[in-house]
């Protein structure tokens, strides 16, 4: 396959911006953002900021370019700051560990949301990893992504004039998206045979770079295979029980079995959610197959494997019937020296009919962890019966609370100010709580003036949406009246944006329709919510919901102050997290096992109003935003949201309005501020990514035990609890 930026023609002096591209190292650094800004303002916004397509249209412009002084040593001194990031010896991870110099971690996750020119995310899961990646990377922790490239991404969300979510897919082009296929040494394109019980396939491996980080993502839509063997990596979440066994065995076997035929060496194993937990069967596979037992193999994997549950959501648990199982498998228990009977006890949990793969994982992972303290409560708990000999404490499940990526959620008019505020290498010292004390330094003028600034670019981006669609498709008035035509910069604005499923309560705050019309259309304090998200596309209950808000915005009743936008992603993400004034999250508690959204809101000034559950149990401390609810959930059931929602009410008239309004001479909101900057100040260094990263690191990857995989731990350390 040719290169496609070839075509482009890019000029010889700016020959580097070949090698920008294709690394996403660009899009948590500014100044590579501001250089392809700079290449064509228009262009970047159009192609939301996509510079493969940009460079591909932008030929006779880098011509111009080539010759201007200004923008060339611009260029100059990005290319060097990224020569300089790559190289650098002297990360974290080889200060800390010098012994652990060659020693690898695999990372096998079935979405990755790098970055929002591509669609291989659904959510916080994929979102989270690729913040993994990207905070690996930053500090050296040598990690290698395994996972799946789907030529049609996921679902695309539009809204019918009558409020009913269409599922769009739309097949992404390779020739203008940063990645590119791994080719083998022929100058082909790498291909692997890949073969389990019926099972018979080539598969295809794409490559996205993110700074240090290499992803490798697998493909079946390759020519020879049958359509149907295409499906299997053709959409996330697409399919039925069948296709899904057959994605988890190939994102679990295949992905084993890639890094075998790439040479890619990896010592230690993080398995991000039960879709991969086959990893794990083929790890002791390969073992036997080299004379060991099952046992002495599966001591072995699980000396060097950790395991991060993400639900303790039941349907967020994939089951198959064992009969499935048995079809794929049937000689593979036999590789493994099991039999039938012992090999589908592994994927079993006592009392429930079928194969379980967050069970299987359990079992066979060294190291097990939740993603908040709340969580790792709950995971013991619900996963005791694994352990019947234990105390429900001493399940030996712990827990690593999710962070977030700063340099990709903050805006970046605030990370500047925070290089003059906090220090030149806030970003290195995220972690260390003593940096963000500056945060009181910045004057509250500049803070509320960065802010309004952001709250008024999220505007100007739901109505340049509105027109697109007003222009490009049939839409009604009134349907753009519902993306936001009508808001109003002054107003308190209140967002809620996440995936629509069930227990995220979406609707929790229209049960009293009258009371919250009360609040939007309060003439001197005004507030307006800004909700956007997506259902799963097979979760009609889910699109109930966004409907149900969509006839709101519709209403002149509610004065054009609820709105729904269309098609939530990172890009939408990342204006609602750094624009609004509060972050809504009522989850019905203790499902929501962290929730990262609330951070990447809190870190740009923006504070919660949530329920106590999740991160947001561990992050509130009574001055950096409000909480509702209590720790540990009101059980469910209508008598459990009324009071979850009369908490929310309660918040807003007492406390959140009157504080939002209560205006100095100046105009500035002094005691808002002082929320915010708590705020930030409380949450960055404790739920940052290096944060995060630095616990897998210490715990759970054996950079101390190691020199190589041979010094691996094989005993699992006792359970991390608090
Ligand atoms: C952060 C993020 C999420 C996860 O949000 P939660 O609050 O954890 O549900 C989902 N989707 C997108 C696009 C995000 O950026």
């Amino acid at each position: 396959m040719a290169d496609p930026i070839e075509k482009s023609k890019v000029p010889e002096r700016l020959a580097r911006l070949k090698d920008l591209v294709y690394n996403l190292w660009w899009c948590w650094h500014p100044d590579a953002r501001g250089l392809f800004k700079e290449i064509d303002r228009n262009l970047w916004r159009t192609t939301y900021h996509n510079p493969v397509l940009l460079l591909q249209e932008s030929a006779a412009r880098l011509n111009d370019l080539a010759q201007d002084e200004g923008f060339l040593s611009r260029y100059d001194s990005v290319i060097r700051l990224f020569d300089e990031y790559m190289a650098d010896q002297y990360t974290w991870f080889a200060r800390k560990y010098p012994q652990a110099k060659g020693h690898r971690i695999a990372y096998f996750s079935a979405e990755f949301g790098v970055h929002n020119s591509l669609r291989l995310y659904s959510g916080g899961l994929g979102i989270l990893a690729a913040d993994h990646c990207k905070t690996a990377s930053d500090l050296g922790v040598p990690l290698t992504g395994v996972g799946f490239m789907y030529p049609q991404g996921y679902v695309q969300q539009r809204i019918s004039v009558d409020g009913w979510q269409q599922n769009v897919y739309e097949a992404i082009d390779w020739n203008v998206s940063p990645i590119r296929p791994v080719v083998a040494s022929s100058g082909k394109n790498f291909l692997m045979p890949f073969s389990l019980g019926p099972l018979n396939l080539q598969v295809a491996v794409w490559e996205i770079v993110v700074g240090r980080v290499h992803l490798y993502l697998m493909d079946t839509h390759v020519e020879g295979n049958s359509p149907q063997d295409w499906e299997i990596t053709g959409r996330l979440y697409g399919g039925d029980r069948t296709m899904r066994l057959r994605q988890e065995i190939l994102l679990g076997i295949g992905g084993v079995r890639l890094l075998r035929a790439l040479g890619l060496p990896a010592d230690h194993y993080h398995v991000n959610e039960g879709h991969s937990a086959f990893m794990f069967l083929e790890l002791v596979r390969e073992a036997v197959a080299k004379g060991q037992t099952f046992a002495a193999a599966a001591r072995d994997v699980a000396g060097c494997s950790v395991f991060t549950t993400h639900t303790p959501v039941e349907a967020g648990h994939d089951v198959f019937s064992e009969g499935l199982v048995a079809e794929y498998f049937s000689k593979y228990w036999a590789e493994l020296g099991l039999d039938q009977e012992q090999f589908m006890e592994l994927g079993r949990v006592p009392g429930q009919a079928g194969w379980n793969m967050t069970a299987l994982a359990l079992k066979m992972a060294g190291q097990r962890n939740a993603v908040s303290r709340r969580h790792g409560i709950v995971s013991r708990k619900m996963w005791a019966k694994l352990w019947p000999d234990k105390k429900e404490d001493d399940v030996p499940i712990g827990h690593v609370t999710n962070g977030v990526h700063l340099t990709t959620w903050l805006q970046q008019d605030l990370g500047w100010n925070f290089y003059k505020r906090l220090g030149r290498d806030w970003p290195e010292k995220q972690d260390d709580p003593s940096v963000w004390t500056q945060v009181a330094s910045i004057p509250d003028e500049e803070l509320w003036d960065l802010h309004m600034r952001n709250k008024e670019m999220l505007f100007k981006l739901l109505r340049d949406r509105a027109r697109d669609r007003w222009i490009t498709r049939n839409a009604e008035a009134s349907q753009i009246l519902t993306q936001g035509a009508l808001l109003d910069p002054q107003a308190l604005t209140i967002g809620f944006a996440r995936r629509f499923a069930g227990y995220k309560r979406a609707t929790l705050i229209l049960r009293d329709l009258a009371r919250l019309q009360g609040l939007l259309l309060d003439h001197w304090k005004p507030i307006q919510l800004v909700f956007a998200g997506k259902s799963h596309p097979a979760d009609d209950s889910g699109k109930v919901l966004i409907q149900q808000i969509y006839h709101l915005s519709k209403d002149p009743a509610f004065g054009g102050r609820i709105v729904f936008v269309e098609d939530y992603d990172m890009h939408v993400a990342r204006y609602f997290v750094q624009g609004c004034d509060l972050w809504l999250n009522n989850p019905l508690a203790p499902l929501e096992a962290c929730g990262t959204s609330g951070i990447k809101a809190a870190v740009n000034g923006v504070p919660s109003l949530s329920i106590l559950d999740g991160w947001w149990e561990e992050g509130y401390n009574g001055a950096n935003g409000w909480a509702i609810g209590e720790a540990g959930g009101r059980g469910s059931g209508d008598a459990a949201d009324a009071a979850d929602a009369e908490d929310i009410y309660q918040a807003l008239e007492k406390k959140i309005v009157p504080l939002f309004y209560d205006r100095g001479t100046d105009g500035v909101p002094h005691g808002w501020i002082r929320v915010m900057k708590e705020s930030i100040k409380t949450v960055a260094p404790c739920f940052c990514g290096n944060r995060m990263v630095k616990d897998y690191v210490k715990m759970f990857y054996g950079a101390e035990a190691s020199p190589q995989m041979g010094g691996a731990r094989t005993t699992a350390p006792e359970t991390i609890k608090d």
